[in-house]
Protein backbone atom coordinates (compact mmCIF):
# COMPACT_ATOMS: atom_id res chain seq x y z
CA UNK A 1 0.00 0.00 0.00
CA UNK A 2 1.30 3.57 -1.03
CA UNK A 3 0.12 6.22 1.57
CA UNK A 4 -0.87 8.63 -1.13
CA UNK A 5 -3.30 5.83 -2.12
CA UNK A 6 -4.44 5.02 0.84
CA UNK A 7 -6.52 7.55 3.45
CA UNK A 8 -4.75 8.46 6.49
CA UNK A 9 -6.00 11.07 8.52
CA UNK A 10 -4.45 12.01 12.14
CA UNK A 11 -5.12 14.56 14.89
CA UNK A 12 -3.18 16.28 17.28
CA UNK A 13 -5.56 16.33 19.87
CA UNK A 14 -8.62 13.79 20.95
CA UNK A 15 -11.79 15.15 21.30
CA UNK A 16 -12.69 16.09 24.77
CA UNK A 17 -15.08 13.29 25.10
CA UNK A 18 -13.01 10.50 24.76
CA UNK A 19 -12.15 9.66 28.56
CA UNK A 20 -9.96 6.53 28.15
CA UNK A 21 -6.66 6.34 26.13
CA UNK A 22 -7.48 3.77 23.49
CA UNK A 23 -10.37 5.76 22.58
CA UNK A 24 -8.62 8.81 22.46
CA UNK A 25 -5.67 7.15 20.08
CA UNK A 26 -8.26 5.70 18.19
CA UNK A 27 -10.24 8.92 17.28
CA UNK A 28 -6.28 10.77 16.73
CA UNK A 29 -4.92 8.15 14.58
CA UNK A 30 -8.27 8.47 12.54
CA UNK A 31 -8.88 4.92 12.86
CA UNK A 32 -12.70 5.11 13.86
CA UNK A 33 -15.20 8.65 13.41
CA UNK A 34 -18.29 8.61 15.46
CA UNK A 35 -21.62 9.29 13.97
CA UNK A 36 -23.39 9.43 16.99
CA UNK A 37 -23.95 7.83 20.38
CA UNK A 38 -22.17 4.46 20.48
CA UNK A 39 -21.90 4.72 16.76
CA UNK A 40 -18.91 4.86 14.45
CA UNK A 41 -17.73 4.60 11.08
CA UNK A 42 -14.70 2.49 11.08
CA UNK A 43 -12.21 4.25 9.05
CA UNK A 44 -9.63 2.54 6.54
CA UNK A 45 -7.16 2.66 9.38
CA UNK A 46 -9.05 0.81 11.54
CA UNK A 47 -10.99 -1.46 9.48
CA UNK A 48 -7.40 -3.09 8.54
CA UNK A 49 -7.11 -4.38 12.01
CA UNK A 50 -10.57 -5.41 12.26
CA UNK A 51 -10.25 -7.73 9.37
CA UNK A 52 -6.84 -8.90 10.90
CA UNK A 53 -8.75 -9.95 13.84
CA UNK A 54 -11.73 -11.33 11.67
CA UNK A 55 -8.93 -13.25 9.72
CA UNK A 56 -7.17 -14.63 12.90
CA UNK A 57 -10.96 -15.66 14.63
CA UNK A 58 -11.83 -17.04 11.02
CA UNK A 59 -8.97 -19.31 10.74
CA UNK A 60 -9.36 -20.85 14.63
CA UNK A 61 -13.41 -21.52 13.94
CA UNK A 62 -12.80 -23.54 11.12
CA UNK A 63 -9.65 -24.91 12.72
CA UNK A 64 -12.06 -26.17 15.60
CA UNK A 65 -14.72 -27.50 13.12
CA UNK A 66 -17.06 -24.61 13.01
CA UNK A 67 -18.87 -23.21 9.86
CA UNK A 68 -19.42 -19.71 8.53
CA UNK A 69 -22.81 -18.39 7.66
CA UNK A 70 -24.36 -15.11 8.14
CA UNK A 71 -27.60 -14.20 9.98
CA UNK A 72 -29.28 -11.31 9.33
CA UNK A 73 -28.86 -7.93 11.42
CA UNK A 74 -32.55 -7.26 11.13
CA UNK A 75 -34.50 -10.58 12.59
CA UNK A 76 -38.20 -10.89 12.76
CA UNK A 77 -39.88 -10.50 16.05
CA UNK A 78 -41.76 -13.61 15.70
CA UNK A 79 -38.65 -16.04 16.93
CA UNK A 80 -38.30 -13.78 19.80
CA UNK A 81 -41.35 -13.91 21.20
CA UNK A 82 -41.26 -17.56 21.11
CA UNK A 83 -37.99 -17.65 23.86
CA UNK A 84 -40.20 -14.54 25.12
CA UNK A 85 -36.95 -12.14 24.88
CA UNK A 86 -38.56 -10.11 22.42
CA UNK A 87 -40.52 -8.90 25.70
CA UNK A 88 -38.25 -9.86 28.57
CA UNK A 89 -35.25 -8.18 27.28
CA UNK A 90 -34.62 -4.71 28.58
CA UNK A 91 -34.33 -1.34 26.15
CA UNK A 92 -30.84 -2.50 25.56
CA UNK A 93 -33.00 -4.66 22.51
CA UNK A 94 -33.67 -2.15 19.89
CA UNK A 95 -37.29 -2.83 18.53
CA UNK A 96 -38.15 -1.64 15.36
CA UNK A 97 -41.01 -1.52 13.00
CA UNK A 98 -41.84 -2.51 9.53
CA UNK A 99 -44.17 -0.18 7.27
CA UNK A 100 -46.89 -2.83 8.07
CA UNK A 101 -46.34 -1.86 11.34
CA UNK A 102 -44.53 -5.51 11.93
CA UNK A 103 -41.88 -5.67 14.88
CA UNK A 104 -38.11 -7.20 14.24
CA UNK A 105 -35.38 -6.52 16.06
CA UNK A 106 -31.94 -5.33 15.37
CA UNK A 107 -29.89 -8.22 16.67
CA UNK A 108 -27.94 -7.93 19.92
CA UNK A 109 -26.78 -11.74 19.41
CA UNK A 110 -28.40 -14.69 17.50
CA UNK A 111 -29.60 -17.64 19.65
CA UNK A 112 -33.13 -17.18 18.36
CA UNK A 113 -31.85 -17.25 14.69
CA UNK A 114 -29.68 -20.16 14.86
CA UNK A 115 -32.09 -22.36 17.27
CA UNK A 116 -34.34 -21.99 14.63
CA UNK A 117 -32.14 -22.50 11.44
CA UNK A 118 -30.91 -26.04 13.61
CA UNK A 119 -34.06 -26.90 14.41
CA UNK A 120 -34.85 -26.98 10.80
CA UNK A 121 -31.93 -28.15 9.43
CA UNK A 122 -30.33 -30.48 11.79
CA UNK A 123 -33.03 -34.14 11.75
CA UNK A 124 -30.92 -36.12 12.68
CA UNK A 125 -28.11 -37.11 15.12
CA UNK A 126 -25.94 -38.11 12.49
CA UNK A 127 -26.05 -33.80 11.52
CA UNK A 128 -24.29 -33.59 14.99
CA UNK A 129 -22.52 -32.01 16.20
CA UNK A 130 -22.93 -28.82 14.57
CA UNK A 131 -21.20 -25.20 15.26
CA UNK A 132 -22.50 -22.54 13.24
CA UNK A 133 -20.62 -19.06 13.59
CA UNK A 134 -20.99 -15.31 11.70
CA UNK A 135 -19.02 -12.19 12.20
CA UNK A 136 -21.90 -9.45 12.15
CA UNK A 137 -22.82 -6.08 13.17
CA UNK A 138 -24.65 -6.47 16.63
CA UNK A 139 -26.92 -3.63 18.41
CA UNK A 140 -27.49 -3.41 21.78
CA UNK A 141 -28.74 0.07 23.04
CA UNK A 142 -26.90 0.41 25.44
CA UNK A 143 -27.16 2.55 29.00
CA UNK A 144 -23.65 4.42 29.05
CA UNK A 145 -21.94 3.94 25.65
CA UNK A 146 -18.70 5.06 26.12
CA UNK A 147 -14.97 4.65 25.71
CA UNK A 148 -15.40 3.89 21.65
CA UNK A 149 -15.52 1.06 20.18
CA UNK A 150 -15.19 -0.24 23.55
CA UNK A 151 -18.50 -0.21 24.48
CA UNK A 152 -20.22 0.78 21.35
CA UNK A 153 -23.98 0.07 20.94
CA UNK A 154 -23.74 -0.66 17.50
CA UNK A 155 -20.41 -3.20 17.27
CA UNK A 156 -19.54 -6.29 15.58
CA UNK A 157 -19.08 -9.47 17.26
CA UNK A 158 -18.13 -12.81 16.71
CA UNK A 159 -20.90 -15.18 17.81
CA UNK A 160 -20.91 -19.34 17.27
CA UNK A 161 -23.82 -21.89 18.17
CA UNK A 162 -22.82 -25.26 19.21
CA UNK A 163 -25.91 -28.04 18.74
CA UNK A 164 -24.71 -31.47 20.01
CA UNK A 165 -26.60 -34.99 20.64
CA UNK A 166 -25.93 -34.93 24.20
CA UNK A 167 -24.40 -33.04 28.06
CA UNK A 168 -20.87 -34.94 27.32
CA UNK A 169 -21.10 -33.52 23.55
CA UNK A 170 -21.81 -30.38 24.67
CA UNK A 171 -19.22 -30.01 26.88
CA UNK A 172 -16.64 -31.26 24.41
CA UNK A 173 -17.86 -28.73 22.24
CA UNK A 174 -17.51 -26.05 24.83
CA UNK A 175 -13.81 -27.45 25.65
CA UNK A 176 -12.71 -27.04 21.75
CA UNK A 177 -14.52 -23.59 21.66
CA UNK A 178 -12.08 -22.83 25.01
CA UNK A 179 -9.09 -23.78 23.47
CA UNK A 180 -9.44 -21.91 20.18
CA UNK A 181 -10.40 -18.90 22.19
CA UNK A 182 -7.29 -18.86 23.81
CA UNK A 183 -5.21 -19.79 21.05
CA UNK A 184 -7.19 -16.96 19.27
CA UNK A 185 -5.79 -14.52 22.07
CA UNK A 186 -2.16 -15.78 22.08
CA UNK A 187 -2.00 -14.74 18.72
CA UNK A 188 -3.15 -11.54 18.78
CA UNK A 189 -0.07 -11.12 21.43
CA UNK A 190 -2.58 -9.71 24.53
CA UNK A 191 -2.34 -10.71 28.36
CA UNK A 192 -5.31 -12.06 29.12
CA UNK A 193 -6.83 -14.74 31.69
CA UNK A 194 -9.84 -17.20 31.15
CA UNK A 195 -11.96 -16.08 33.84
CA UNK A 196 -15.17 -18.33 35.62
CA UNK A 197 -17.44 -16.67 34.92
CA UNK A 198 -21.38 -16.13 36.19
CA UNK A 199 -23.63 -18.48 34.43
CA UNK A 200 -26.34 -16.16 35.55
CA UNK A 201 -29.74 -17.14 34.77
CA UNK A 202 -28.81 -20.48 32.84
CA UNK A 203 -27.15 -22.00 35.28
CA UNK A 204 -24.97 -24.70 35.44
CA UNK A 205 -20.74 -24.03 35.65
CA UNK A 206 -19.56 -23.88 32.37
CA UNK A 207 -18.75 -20.42 31.16
CA UNK A 208 -15.69 -18.01 31.14
CA UNK A 209 -15.13 -14.97 30.03
CA UNK A 210 -11.81 -14.18 28.52
CA UNK A 211 -10.44 -10.99 30.06
CA UNK A 212 -7.93 -8.67 28.68
CA UNK A 213 -5.50 -7.05 31.54
CA UNK A 214 -5.92 -3.21 31.36
CA UNK A 215 -6.51 -0.92 34.40
CA UNK A 216 -9.11 0.58 32.59
CA UNK A 217 -11.32 -2.67 32.15
CA UNK A 218 -14.76 -1.93 33.94
CA UNK A 219 -14.72 -5.71 35.57
CA UNK A 220 -12.91 -6.57 38.27
CA UNK A 221 -10.83 -10.57 38.19
CA UNK A 222 -10.17 -12.02 41.23
CA UNK A 223 -7.50 -14.85 41.05
CA UNK A 224 -4.93 -16.36 42.76
CA UNK A 225 -1.71 -16.86 41.78
CA UNK A 226 -0.24 -20.13 43.35
CA UNK A 227 -2.87 -22.25 41.72
CA UNK A 228 -5.22 -22.05 38.28
CA UNK A 229 -8.34 -20.10 40.41
CA UNK A 230 -9.58 -16.97 38.51
CA UNK A 231 -13.00 -15.97 38.46
CA UNK A 232 -15.26 -12.72 37.37
CA UNK A 233 -15.31 -10.78 40.79
CA UNK A 234 -19.23 -10.82 40.02
CA UNK A 235 -18.76 -14.84 40.23
CA UNK A 236 -16.15 -15.07 43.47
CA UNK A 237 -18.52 -13.13 45.37
CA UNK A 238 -21.40 -15.00 43.86
CA UNK A 239 -20.52 -18.17 45.00
CA UNK A 240 -19.54 -16.74 48.65
CA UNK A 241 -23.27 -15.98 48.63
CA UNK A 242 -24.81 -19.12 47.56
CA UNK A 243 -24.96 -21.11 50.78
CA UNK A 244 -26.77 -17.69 51.98
CA UNK A 245 -29.05 -17.99 48.83
CA UNK A 246 -30.21 -21.42 50.29
CA UNK A 247 -30.66 -20.70 53.80
CA UNK A 248 -32.20 -17.47 52.92
CA UNK A 249 -35.00 -19.47 50.73
CA UNK A 250 -35.49 -21.86 53.56
CA UNK A 251 -35.90 -18.83 55.79
CA UNK A 252 -38.66 -17.18 54.19
CA UNK A 253 -40.75 -19.64 53.74
CA UNK A 254 -40.00 -20.99 57.61
CA UNK A 255 -41.33 -17.34 58.39
CA UNK A 256 -44.52 -17.39 60.55
CA UNK A 257 -46.24 -15.13 57.96
CA UNK A 258 -45.13 -16.31 54.54
CA UNK A 259 -43.80 -12.90 52.80
CA UNK A 260 -43.38 -11.13 56.18
CA UNK A 261 -39.93 -11.48 57.05
CA UNK A 262 -37.98 -8.93 59.35
CA UNK A 263 -35.08 -7.33 58.42
CA UNK A 264 -33.24 -9.98 61.04
CA UNK A 265 -34.40 -12.96 58.68
CA UNK A 266 -33.16 -11.50 55.63
CA UNK A 267 -29.44 -10.12 57.24
CA UNK A 268 -29.21 -13.16 59.09
CA UNK A 269 -29.58 -15.38 56.49
CA UNK A 270 -28.29 -13.57 53.42
CA UNK A 271 -24.86 -12.57 55.49
CA UNK A 272 -25.35 -9.16 53.10
CA UNK A 273 -22.38 -6.77 52.35
CA UNK A 274 -24.52 -4.12 51.68
CA UNK A 275 -22.86 -1.18 50.85
CA UNK A 276 -24.09 2.97 50.45
CA UNK A 277 -24.98 2.06 47.22
CA UNK A 278 -27.74 -0.38 47.34
CA UNK A 279 -31.01 1.25 48.09
CA UNK A 280 -33.57 -1.73 47.87
CA UNK A 281 -33.24 -5.60 47.57
CA UNK A 282 -35.18 -7.78 45.84
CA UNK A 283 -35.63 -11.48 46.42
CA UNK A 284 -36.95 -13.63 43.68
CA UNK A 285 -37.40 -17.61 42.89
CA UNK A 286 -38.64 -19.28 39.81
CA UNK A 287 -40.30 -22.06 42.18
CA UNK A 288 -42.95 -21.30 44.56
CA UNK A 289 -44.88 -23.86 46.43
CA UNK A 290 -48.71 -24.54 46.26
CA UNK A 291 -49.36 -21.43 48.26
CA UNK A 292 -47.33 -19.75 46.59
CA UNK A 293 -44.46 -18.93 48.65
CA UNK A 294 -40.53 -19.39 47.90
CA UNK A 295 -40.16 -23.09 47.89
CA UNK A 296 -36.73 -24.03 47.03
CA UNK A 297 -33.02 -22.77 47.42
CA UNK A 298 -33.31 -20.92 43.61
CA UNK A 299 -33.63 -17.97 45.52
CA UNK A 300 -32.47 -14.74 43.29
CA UNK A 301 -31.14 -11.65 45.38
CA UNK A 302 -31.08 -8.45 43.60
CA UNK A 303 -29.56 -5.11 44.80
CA UNK A 304 -31.39 -2.15 43.12
CA UNK A 305 -28.79 0.40 42.65
CA UNK A 306 -30.57 3.55 42.52
CA UNK A 307 -34.11 5.39 43.22
CA UNK A 308 -36.30 3.21 40.65
CA UNK A 309 -40.22 3.05 40.43
CA UNK A 310 -41.16 0.22 40.95
CA UNK A 311 -43.65 -0.39 38.34
CA UNK A 312 -40.18 0.07 36.11
CA UNK A 313 -38.75 -2.41 37.75
CA UNK A 314 -41.88 -5.03 37.54
CA UNK A 315 -41.54 -4.16 34.01
CA UNK A 316 -38.27 -4.72 32.82
CA UNK A 317 -37.51 -1.41 31.97
CA UNK A 318 -34.81 -0.92 34.90
CA UNK A 319 -31.21 -1.09 34.48
CA UNK A 320 -28.70 -1.64 36.81
CA UNK A 321 -29.35 -4.21 39.25
CA UNK A 322 -27.42 -6.47 40.98
CA UNK A 323 -28.32 -10.18 41.58
CA UNK A 324 -25.43 -12.16 43.33
CA UNK A 325 -23.37 -9.75 43.18
CA UNK A 326 -23.68 -9.72 39.07
CA UNK A 327 -25.28 -7.47 36.70
CA UNK A 328 -28.43 -8.49 36.04
CA UNK A 329 -31.39 -6.65 34.49
CA UNK A 330 -35.11 -7.77 35.54
CA UNK A 331 -35.44 -9.30 32.45
CA UNK A 332 -32.65 -11.45 32.31
CA UNK A 333 -33.94 -12.91 35.71
CA UNK A 334 -37.92 -13.17 34.20
CA UNK A 335 -35.93 -14.66 30.98
CA UNK A 336 -34.70 -17.49 33.18
CA UNK A 337 -38.15 -17.33 35.73
CA UNK A 338 -40.20 -17.44 32.78
CA UNK A 339 -42.45 -15.71 35.13
CA UNK A 340 -44.67 -12.99 35.06
CA UNK A 341 -42.92 -10.39 37.20
CA UNK A 342 -45.41 -10.31 39.95
CA UNK A 343 -43.43 -13.05 41.00
CA UNK A 344 -40.18 -10.41 42.17
CA UNK A 345 -40.66 -9.35 45.67
CA UNK A 346 -39.23 -6.37 46.81
CA UNK A 347 -37.93 -5.71 50.23
CA UNK A 348 -38.34 -2.07 51.32
CA UNK A 349 -35.83 -0.37 52.96
CA UNK A 350 -37.11 2.65 54.75
CA UNK A 351 -34.16 3.85 56.37
CA UNK A 352 -30.66 3.98 54.52
CA UNK A 353 -28.88 1.62 55.66
CA UNK A 354 -25.48 2.54 57.51
CA UNK A 355 -22.19 1.79 57.04
CA UNK A 356 -20.30 -0.06 59.59
CA UNK A 357 -17.16 -1.01 58.77
CA UNK A 358 -15.78 -1.00 55.04
CA UNK A 359 -17.04 -4.02 53.63
CA UNK A 360 -20.31 -4.66 55.45
CA UNK A 361 -22.96 -2.90 56.55
CA UNK A 362 -25.25 -2.75 59.23
CA UNK A 363 -28.85 -3.44 57.82
CA UNK A 364 -31.28 -2.25 60.52
CA UNK A 365 -35.00 -2.71 61.01
CA UNK A 366 -37.88 -1.51 58.86
CA UNK A 367 -37.31 -4.20 56.18
CA UNK A 368 -40.38 -5.61 55.13
CA UNK A 369 -40.33 -8.67 52.87
CA UNK A 370 -42.67 -8.30 49.93
CA UNK A 371 -45.20 -11.22 49.10
CA UNK A 372 -46.17 -13.31 46.96
CA UNK A 373 -49.45 -12.21 46.24
CA UNK A 374 -49.53 -9.75 42.83
CA UNK A 375 -48.77 -6.38 43.11
CA UNK A 376 -48.87 -6.75 47.01
CA UNK A 377 -44.71 -6.52 47.19
CA UNK A 378 -44.27 -3.79 44.96
CA UNK A 379 -46.19 -1.34 47.35
CA UNK A 380 -45.16 0.63 49.92
CA UNK A 381 -41.41 0.39 48.97
CA UNK A 382 -40.09 3.45 50.95
CA UNK A 383 -36.23 4.58 48.91
CA UNK A 384 -33.94 6.25 51.51
CA UNK A 385 -33.77 9.27 49.17
CA UNK A 386 -30.58 10.90 50.95
CA UNK A 387 -27.95 8.47 50.04
CA UNK A 388 -25.50 9.43 47.79
CA UNK A 389 -25.30 8.17 44.09
CA UNK A 390 -24.34 4.99 43.12
CA UNK A 391 -21.14 4.97 41.51
CA UNK A 392 -18.34 2.37 41.18
CA UNK A 393 -19.27 -1.19 40.67
CA UNK A 394 -16.47 -1.37 43.06
CA UNK A 395 -18.79 -0.85 46.20
CA UNK A 396 -20.17 -3.64 46.12
CA UNK A 397 -17.60 -5.64 45.65
CA UNK A 398 -16.69 -7.70 49.21
CA UNK A 399 -14.26 -10.21 48.13
CA UNK A 400 -10.76 -8.38 48.67
CA UNK A 401 -6.92 -9.02 47.71
CA UNK A 402 -5.83 -11.32 50.24
CA UNK A 403 -8.74 -13.11 50.65
CA UNK A 404 -7.93 -16.90 50.78
CA UNK A 405 -8.76 -18.58 47.32
CA UNK A 406 -11.54 -20.66 47.08
CA UNK A 407 -9.70 -23.29 45.99
CA UNK A 408 -7.53 -23.11 49.10
CA UNK A 409 -4.04 -23.25 47.53
CA UNK A 410 -2.96 -19.23 48.16
CA UNK A 411 -4.30 -16.35 48.60
CA UNK A 412 -6.65 -14.10 46.03
CA UNK A 413 -4.98 -11.06 44.31
CA UNK A 414 -7.20 -8.42 42.35
CA UNK A 415 -6.76 -7.00 38.52
CA UNK A 416 -8.98 -5.48 36.14
CA UNK A 417 -9.85 -6.79 33.38
CA UNK A 418 -11.98 -5.97 29.84
CA UNK A 419 -13.84 -8.84 28.55
CA UNK A 420 -13.14 -9.65 25.45
CA UNK A 421 -15.08 -12.91 24.67
CA UNK A 422 -18.08 -15.27 26.61
CA UNK A 423 -18.06 -18.80 26.13
CA UNK A 424 -21.50 -20.41 27.88
CA UNK A 425 -22.51 -23.34 28.13
CA UNK A 426 -26.57 -22.81 27.14
CA UNK A 427 -28.01 -26.39 27.87
CA UNK A 428 -31.32 -27.30 26.46
CA UNK A 429 -32.58 -23.21 27.38
CA UNK A 430 -33.06 -22.18 23.85
CA UNK A 431 -33.64 -25.37 22.04
CA UNK A 432 -36.65 -26.11 24.78
CA UNK A 433 -38.12 -23.00 24.31
CA UNK A 434 -37.64 -23.31 20.17
CA UNK A 435 -38.95 -27.04 19.91
CA UNK A 436 -35.08 -27.78 18.45
CA UNK A 437 -35.33 -31.61 18.33
CA UNK A 438 -33.35 -33.83 16.32
CA UNK A 439 -34.11 -37.93 15.99
CA UNK A 440 -31.70 -40.22 18.29
CA UNK A 441 -30.50 -43.12 17.26
CA UNK A 442 -33.32 -44.91 18.61
CA UNK A 443 -36.32 -42.77 16.39
CA UNK A 444 -37.02 -40.12 19.28
CA UNK A 445 -37.09 -36.83 19.42
CA UNK A 446 -34.12 -35.21 21.51
CA UNK A 447 -33.92 -31.67 22.44
CA UNK A 448 -30.26 -30.25 21.14
CA UNK A 449 -27.74 -29.08 23.80
CA UNK A 450 -26.42 -25.83 22.64
CA UNK A 451 -23.42 -23.75 23.56
CA UNK A 452 -23.08 -19.84 22.82
CA UNK A 453 -19.36 -18.16 22.11
CA UNK A 454 -19.00 -14.83 21.51
CA UNK A 455 -15.96 -12.45 20.74
CA UNK A 456 -16.02 -8.48 20.97
CA UNK A 457 -14.35 -8.31 17.29
CA UNK A 458 -14.44 -4.30 17.67
CA UNK A 459 -14.24 -4.43 21.09
CA UNK A 460 -10.86 -6.13 21.01
CA UNK A 461 -8.96 -2.81 19.43
CA UNK A 462 -9.78 -0.92 21.95
CA UNK A 463 -8.54 -3.43 24.43
CA UNK A 464 -5.34 -4.12 22.85
CA UNK A 465 -4.51 -0.20 22.77
CA UNK A 466 -5.33 -0.13 26.58
CA UNK A 467 -2.65 -2.73 26.96
CA UNK A 468 -0.14 -1.46 24.20
CA UNK A 469 0.63 1.98 24.33
CA UNK A 470 3.17 4.84 25.28
CA UNK A 471 3.08 8.39 25.19
CA UNK A 472 3.19 8.93 21.17
CA UNK A 473 0.60 6.28 20.07
CA UNK A 474 -0.54 3.08 20.01
CA UNK A 475 2.03 -0.02 20.19
CA UNK A 476 0.13 -2.65 17.72
CA UNK A 477 0.77 -6.20 17.99
CA UNK A 478 2.14 -7.47 14.75
CA UNK A 479 -0.68 -9.92 14.06
CA UNK A 480 -3.42 -7.14 14.40
CA UNK A 481 -1.19 -3.83 13.25
CA UNK A 482 -2.91 -2.28 10.37
CA UNK A 483 0.96 -2.21 8.91
CA UNK A 484 2.96 -4.66 9.62
CA UNK A 485 5.85 -2.53 8.35
CA UNK A 486 6.16 1.29 7.49
CA UNK A 487 8.85 2.63 5.12
CA UNK A 488 9.79 6.45 5.70
CA UNK A 489 11.58 7.62 2.79
CA UNK A 490 13.37 11.22 3.42
CA UNK A 491 13.23 13.45 0.50
CA UNK A 492 10.77 10.58 -1.81
CA UNK A 493 9.97 13.71 -4.16
CA UNK A 494 13.40 14.86 -3.93
CA UNK A 495 15.94 12.26 -4.41
CA UNK A 496 15.88 9.61 -7.15
CA UNK A 497 18.30 7.73 -5.45
CA UNK A 498 15.57 7.69 -2.29
CA UNK A 499 13.22 6.84 -3.96
CA UNK A 500 14.46 3.84 -6.06
CA UNK A 501 15.79 2.59 -2.80
CA UNK A 502 12.32 2.80 -1.22
CA UNK A 503 10.14 1.14 -4.09
CA UNK A 504 12.85 -1.49 -4.44
CA UNK A 505 12.69 -2.24 -0.86
CA UNK A 506 9.01 -2.26 -0.89
CA UNK A 507 8.64 -4.35 -3.96
CA UNK A 508 10.95 -7.08 -2.21
CA UNK A 509 8.74 -6.86 1.19
CA UNK A 510 5.83 -7.10 -0.52
CA UNK A 511 7.28 -10.02 -2.78
CA UNK A 512 8.00 -11.53 0.69
CA UNK A 513 4.57 -11.30 1.91
CA UNK A 514 5.03 -7.89 4.50
CA UNK A 515 2.14 -5.91 4.98
CA UNK A 516 3.94 -2.57 4.06
CA UNK A 517 3.05 0.69 3.96
CA UNK A 518 5.69 3.07 1.56
CA UNK A 519 4.79 6.22 3.22
CA UNK A 520 5.52 8.49 -0.82
CA UNK A 521 3.92 11.53 0.70
CA UNK A 522 6.85 13.64 0.77
CA UNK A 523 6.29 14.56 4.26
CA UNK A 524 8.98 15.72 6.56
CA UNK A 525 10.57 13.22 8.56
CA UNK A 526 9.27 14.67 11.98
CA UNK A 527 5.56 14.54 10.58
CA UNK A 528 5.90 11.74 9.21
CA UNK A 529 7.67 9.66 12.44
CA UNK A 530 4.79 11.29 14.56
CA UNK A 531 2.10 9.95 12.33
CA UNK A 532 3.28 6.12 12.41
CA UNK A 533 4.25 6.17 15.93
CA UNK A 534 0.56 7.26 16.55
CA UNK A 535 -0.95 4.73 14.41
CA UNK A 536 1.56 2.45 15.84
CA UNK A 537 2.86 0.77 12.90
CA UNK A 538 5.43 -2.18 15.01
CA UNK A 539 8.36 -1.63 12.22
CA UNK A 540 9.48 1.66 10.66
CA UNK A 541 12.48 1.65 7.82
CA UNK A 542 14.05 4.79 7.49
CA UNK A 543 15.03 5.40 3.65
CA UNK A 544 17.58 8.70 3.66
CA UNK A 545 20.64 9.96 0.91
CA UNK A 546 23.01 10.00 4.15
CA UNK A 547 22.02 6.19 4.68
CA UNK A 548 22.16 5.00 0.92
CA UNK A 549 25.89 6.62 0.93
CA UNK A 550 26.78 4.01 3.49
CA UNK A 551 24.62 1.08 2.20
CA UNK A 552 22.58 1.57 5.55
CA UNK A 553 18.99 2.09 6.25
CA UNK A 554 17.47 2.59 9.76
CA UNK A 555 15.15 -0.40 11.31
CA UNK A 556 13.30 0.45 14.27
CA UNK A 557 10.91 -1.63 15.94
CA UNK A 558 7.94 0.53 17.80
CA UNK A 559 9.29 0.12 21.39
CA UNK A 560 13.01 0.36 20.52
CA UNK A 561 14.94 3.23 22.00
CA UNK A 562 16.75 3.60 18.92
CA UNK A 563 16.98 2.60 15.21
CA UNK A 564 19.51 -0.40 14.19
CA UNK A 565 21.74 0.21 11.02
CA UNK A 566 21.30 -2.46 8.71
CA UNK A 567 22.85 -3.31 5.42
CA UNK A 568 20.52 -2.54 2.96
CA UNK A 569 20.72 -6.06 1.59
CA UNK A 570 19.73 -7.36 4.88
CA UNK A 571 16.65 -4.83 5.78
CA UNK A 572 13.91 -7.61 4.39
CA UNK A 573 15.33 -10.20 6.27
CA UNK A 574 15.67 -8.07 9.64
CA UNK A 575 11.55 -7.16 9.02
CA UNK A 576 10.63 -10.70 8.10
P1 LIG B 1 -20.46 -6.54 28.86
O1 LIG B 1 -20.44 -7.26 30.18
O2 LIG B 1 -19.20 -5.80 28.59
O3 LIG B 1 -21.68 -5.70 28.67
P2 LIG B 1 -21.69 -8.78 27.72
O4 LIG B 1 -21.41 -9.79 28.76
O5 LIG B 1 -23.01 -8.11 27.71
O6 LIG B 1 -20.53 -7.66 27.74
P3 LIG B 1 -21.81 -10.86 25.74
O7 LIG B 1 -23.28 -10.92 25.60
O8 LIG B 1 -21.09 -11.89 26.54
O9 LIG B 1 -21.42 -9.38 26.27
O10 LIG B 1 -21.22 -10.72 24.26
C1 LIG B 1 -20.01 -11.31 23.80
C2 LIG B 1 -18.91 -10.29 23.60
O11 LIG B 1 -19.34 -9.14 22.84
C3 LIG B 1 -18.41 -9.68 24.90
O12 LIG B 1 -17.52 -10.57 25.52
C4 LIG B 1 -17.75 -8.41 24.41
O13 LIG B 1 -16.43 -8.68 23.98
C5 LIG B 1 -18.58 -8.01 23.22
N1 LIG B 1 -19.48 -6.88 23.56
C6 LIG B 1 -20.59 -6.93 24.33
N2 LIG B 1 -21.16 -5.73 24.42
C7 LIG B 1 -20.40 -4.89 23.67
C8 LIG B 1 -20.49 -3.50 23.35
N3 LIG B 1 -21.47 -2.75 23.82
N4 LIG B 1 -19.53 -2.97 22.55
C9 LIG B 1 -18.53 -3.73 22.06
N5 LIG B 1 -18.41 -5.04 22.33
C10 LIG B 1 -19.32 -5.62 23.12
MG1 LIG C 1 -23.63 -6.22 28.21
MG1 LIG D 1 -20.35 -9.28 30.80
MG1 LIG E 1 -20.55 -11.68 28.58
Amino acid sequence: MKATQFFISTLKEAPADAEVVSHQLMMRAGMIKRLGAGIYNYMPMGLRVIRKVERIIREEMERAGAVELLMPVVQPAELWQETGRFEKMGPELMRVKDRHDRDYIIQPTSEEVVTDIARQELRSYKQLPKNFYHIQTKFRDERRPRFGVMRGREFTMKDAYSFDRDEAGATKSYESMFAAYKRIFDRFGLAYRAVAADTGAIGGDLSHEFQVIADTGEDAIVYCPTSDYAANIELAEGVALLPARAAAANALVRTPTPGKSTCADVAQFLGLPLTQTVKSLVLATDELDDKGDIAKSTIWLLLLRGDHDMNEVKAGKVEGLRGGFRFATVSEIEDHFGTKPGYLGPIGLKKPVKIVADRTVALMSDWVCGGNEADVHITGVNWGRDLPEPDAVADLRNVVEGDPSPDGKGVLAIQRGIEVGHVFYLGTKYSKAMNATFLDETGKPKLMEMGCYGIGVTRILGAAIEQNHDGRGIIWPVSIAPFEAVLCPIGYDRSEEVKTAADQLYAELKAAGVDVLLDDRGERPGAMFADWELVGVPQRVVISDRGLKEGLLEVQGRRDAEAAKIATTDVVASVL
